[in-house]
């Protein structure tokens, strides 16, 4: 059996988010469609003593703090096994984007991890083990499209994206989780998501559906704190997307175009102010396997 293993840790967008009521312990309650895209950081596993983390950004903490050290030290307690982990990350997805970066690499460490030492945990084990450490995680170890409920553990696959290219922006300034989700309590929402009719148009493939239904929650504040995330969104509908939002918590923008070349262009133009652009096709299929 290999002492090694890597994988890619798949982004993330929401094509709807919405909070849908409160839990006793008081975490929002959420529906989400969540889809992959082809914008991956990679995650080295190595067998080793005791567990290191090592990233290709300096800033990223390498200690308990890395959701993928975290991640390892739940493993090995859960699982009983004695056994360690040299864990390389090589990120290239934007860190607090609301891509679900670090969900992502946590759930890849999990994948490894049960790979490496053979412990045959079914998707569903590595989703209850893997949801306290975070909880974007369950639909990280899915991947592919999904439907995300309660506070992120209930994770049914849907039908993705029709074929399409994603243009994603991600600018400069940060938005706290914790504050996006607060925020929202202080306001009246102008729209609310449409999940059901989001999946029918998924369903049926229709893009122009798909566009017009992005729909997030957590938008109104961050667009009225941050003008510059409705100017991004009108920047890509004009330049030909079939609809744009932001993704997660933000600050990602994220617009849908039919065509490549069209998208290409409009990410030529954004280019101009913001550094993090990237064209990418939604993914096919899960992670799991
Ligand atoms: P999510 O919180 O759902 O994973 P996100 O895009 O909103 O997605 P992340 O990129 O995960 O946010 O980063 C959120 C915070 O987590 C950052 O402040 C970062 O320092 C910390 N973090 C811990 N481990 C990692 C990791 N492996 N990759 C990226 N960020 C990490």
């Amino acid at each position: 059996m290999a002492d090694v293993v890597e994988l890619a840790s798949k982004a993330k967008i929401n094509l709807t988010l919405a909070i849908t009521g409160r839990a006793e312990n008081g975490y929002h309650l959420l529906d989400m469609l969540m889809q992959n895209v082809e914008l991956s950081d990679t995650v080295r596993i190595e067998k080793a003593d005791g567990i290191r983390v090592e990233t290709n950004l300096f800033y990223l903490p390498t200690d308990r703090r890395n959701i993928a050290y975290k991640m390892a030290e739940r493993f090995f307690a859960e699982t009983g096994i004695r056994g360690g982990a040299a864990i390389r990350i090589t990120k290239r997805i934007p860190v607090a984007a609301g891509l679900a970066g670090g969900s992502g690499n946590g759930g890849a460490v999990l994948r490894g991890l049960n790979r490496l030492y053979e412990t045959g945990l079914s998707l569903e084990e590595m989703q209850k083990l893997a949801f306290p450490v975070g909880s974007d995680i369950p639909f990280c170890l899915a991947g592919g499209a999904a439907r995300v409920r309660g506070m992120g553990e209930r994770v049914e696959p849907v039908k993705g994206l029709p074929p399409c290219t994603v243009l994603l922006v991600k600018p400069v300034f940060g938005i706290a989780t914790e504050a996006a989700y607060k925020a929202f309590d202080r306001i009246i929402p102008a729209r609310t998501p449409d999940t059901e009719g989001m999946l029918s148009a998924l369903e049926r493939g229709d893009l122009d559906d798909v566009g017009r239904l992005l729909c997030n929650h957590l938008e109104q504040t961050a667009r009225s704190d941050y003008p510059e995330i409705g100017e991004i969104e009108e920047t890509m509908r004009r330049h030909g997307a079939v609809g744009a939002s932001m993704s997660g918590s933000g600050p990602t923008v994220f617009g849908i175009f039919r065509d490549r070349r069209t998208a290409e262009k409009a990410a030529s133009l954004l280019k101009k102010r913001w550094h993090d652009v990237f064209c990418v096709s939604p993914e096919a299929s899960g992670t799991f396997s």
